[in-house]
């Protein structure tokens, strides 16, 4: 039976689930000194941060339950190298930056965060074609060498490989960092701010209203709420994952854009980019087309059952390139959001950054090309 919904809480200890469900914070009139909206990845690694700054006392919001957005339903790679093709360079060094916070956080954060260390193996990118220069990270390989890899392809194809690539199940590091956050409150929406000249004296929430030194928001798309004055377009593009029934088909990793090797024998694929579809639920044709597309490739999996399928929104900025910011006009609130289809990779790294700017006062180099008000 195929299971519609994503494969990650299923994966997550009670314990991991009962903290994605954390409402242990008492609002009634709270003062944190960073208040944080928002608990997808990007709020509770940018909370988890503030935290590990001592900077005071940390209150994060969530509306739903922790992970509940874009993040409870992304795929979890890590896979700032194959991006070089893609991306310029400033956004591959962000990414790079987040592949070692993530690292640095699976050392540091007690049990980890699930960090599972892969090579990626991208089919068929022919030898100089996607760069100008051959990165030094990328082993070319002829087609004997990725039928080695990848028994049984419909037909030979070169490939590249690069290795010691990431990915997470995204609930279970959310879970992980925010198992040692000082105070969160799931269930609770923030409605609308307060203004004092130039500063967010309060931020009224579905369950009172919070005095915060400073704010964060992180609420994927861009925060809209009553008496805060923001306009950074945006919008969202779907997205829809497959997990097969177990399978005698073992991947070295990822294979892109094939599948990734995932526990239990099972394998994981998909990732379509289903513009202009706004609708929350899954479409069997989608399904139906990944898992052709997995059989036409390596015809092994022909047949191969579904276990879990879903779809979900990746929030997006029109350059598609996140926000860094501190909110413009006001003295005391930052926001990230429209983070893509990076937002698990950036979110440590964009953490980082913010910790480091509301600390210090003045921004960080890398938060220079993320700006809120680059689009006009
Ligand atoms: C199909 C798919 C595959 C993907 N694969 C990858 C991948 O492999 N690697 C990768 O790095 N990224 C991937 N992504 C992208 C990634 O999922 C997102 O970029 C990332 O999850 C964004 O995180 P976020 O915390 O900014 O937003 P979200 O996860 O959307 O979190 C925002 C949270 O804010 C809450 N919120 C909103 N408004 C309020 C409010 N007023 N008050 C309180 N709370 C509020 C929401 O409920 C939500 O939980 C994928 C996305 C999709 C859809």
């Amino acid at each position: 039976m195929t299971v519609t919904g994503s494969i990650w809480r299923d994966q997550l200890s009670t314990a991991e689930r009962a903290t994605l469900a954390r409402a242990d914070a008492d609002l009634a009139r709270a003062t944190p000194d960073v208040l944080v909206v928002g608990g997808g990845i990007a709020g509770v690694c940018i909370a988890a941060a503030c935290h590990q700054a001592g900077l005071g006392s940390v209150l994060l919001i969530e509306t739903g339950q922790l992970g509940a957005g874009a993040t409870g339903g992304a795929t979890g790679l890590l896979v700032p190298e194959p991006h070089q093709w893609s991306d310029p360079e400033p956004f591959v060094d962000l990414e790079r930056a987040g592949l070692e916070r993530w690292r640095e956080l699976e050392a540091s954060v007690p049990g980890g965060v699930g960090l599972v260390e892969l090579d990626w193996i991208g089919l068929a990118p022919h030898e100089g074609g996607y760069a100008a220069h051959q990165p030094r990270e990328v082993e070319w390989l002829n087609p004997g060498q990725v039928e080695e890899l990848v028994p049984g392809l419909a037909r030979p194809m070169e490939g590249a490989l690069i290795r010691r690539q990431g990915r997470v199940n995204p609930l279970r590091a959310v879970a992980r960092l925010a198992a040692g956050l000082p105070a969160v409150a799931t269930g609770v929406a923030a409605t609308h701010v307060e203004l004092d000249g130039d500063r967010i004296a309060a931020v009224g929430t579905s369950a009172g209203e919070v005095s915060p030194g400073a704010v964060v928001f992180a609420t994927g798309r861009p925060p809209v709420l009553d008496g805060l004055p923001l306009h950074i377009p945006s919008d969202r593009v779907k997205g829809h994952l497959l997990v097969t029934e177990k399978t005698d088909v073992t991947l070295p990793g990822i294979v892109a854009p094939l599948a990734t090797q995932i526990e239990n024998s099972q394998l994981l694929a998909g990732g379509t980019f289903d513009l202009g579809d706004e609708s929350p639920s899954v479409r069997p044709d989608v399904i139906d087309s990944i898992t052709a597309g997995l059989a036409a490739v390596l015809p092994s999996l022909a047949g191969v059952g579904v276990a879990y399928q879903w779809c979900c929104f990746r929030p997006r900025h029109p350059d598609r390139r996140p926000v860094i910011d501190k909110v413009p006009g006001i003295a005391n609130a930052w926001l990230t959001s429209g983070h893509f289809r990076t937002g698990i990779l950036n979110a440590p790294v964009t953490a980082a950054v913010l910790t480091q700017w509301i600390s210090a006062g003045n921004p960080p180099v890398e938060a220079g090309s993320w700006s809120a008000t680059r689009f006009g």
